[in-house]
This record gives structure tokens, sequence and C-alpha cells, in this order.
């Protein structure tokens, strides 16, 4: 994965924000952002951003043969979650979890995370990631 520093930077805040759409024909919530919804092709869709939802896990896969750049991050999750409210799906990293502990249905919230550096540009990338909702003692 590897991005120019201006197209990173037009792009941070679509990464940052989790910019999505959602249609006002059919309802859906799409991420990423689409100008044409891929449930009904309606082009009558507006900006939604996911960043303030929880989301449930709904499937996940473990990578133990982690890529180059990564042999210090692995295992590597890679999950699909849905967001609460929206409903939207969205293909993530699932980071500070057990994998004893990982499951279908648990509740993450998403968090902003250094996911490695152009070793040419010095560039850090940072993804949103998900990690577990953290019980609070006593609640
Ligand atoms: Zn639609």
């Amino acid at each position: 994965m590897r991005y120019s520093i201006p197209r990173f930077w037009r792009e941070r805040l679509n990464y940052y924000r989790l910019k999505a759409a959602k249609c006002l024909d059919c309802g859906r919530v799409l991420y990423p952002y689409t100008s044409v919804c891929r449930v009904c092709g309606s082009r009558n869709v507006v900006e939604v951003e996911l960043i303030n939802e929880k989301a449930r896990l709904l499937t996940y896969t473990v990578i133990y043969t982690a890529g180059e750049g990564f042999e210090q991050k692995r295992p590597v999750v890679i999950g699909i979650v849905e967001t609460l409210e929206s409903k939207a799906r969205i293909l993530a990293r699932i980071t500070d979890v057990d994998i004893e502990e990982l499951k279908t249905g648990i509740i993450l919230e998403p968090v902003l995370r250094r996911a490695g550096e152009d070793g040419e540009t010095g560039l850090i990338h940072y993804l949103i990631m998900y990690r577990p909702v953290l019980e609070k003692a006593g609640s």
C-alpha cells in the first residue's frame, strides 16, 4: 500500500472520518463513499460520517503470515463490522483484542492507529481500526 503525499493529504479526511454515502432512495449507508448507490443505482446520496458510531463484529479472519513490514504486529485480524445505527458494513483491521476473546457479535469502536511507514517518503500511515469497547467496571 503506497500513497503519494498529495493524494494522501487530499483523502485523509475520508480515511479519518469514515466518510460514507447514505442513499436517500433505499436508505442504505455505503462505505466507502460512492456517488452512486450500489444497491439500487440511485444518485440521490448524501455524505455521512461513521466515525462516531460503534459497530458489531460480523465476521473475521486471523492472518498469521503477515507481510514484510508487519512482522512485529502479527497476527493480523481483519473483520467485517456493521455500524450499530447506520448498518453500514466496513472491512477493517481489528486491534487490541486477544485472539482467544475474539468472537462475532462483540461491540467495537473506531480508533486511529499507526499502520506503517513508507520507507521512501518517510510518510507514516494511519488507519482507522476497530477495537473492542472496554466495559467499565461497575456499570
Ligand atoms: Zn439506494
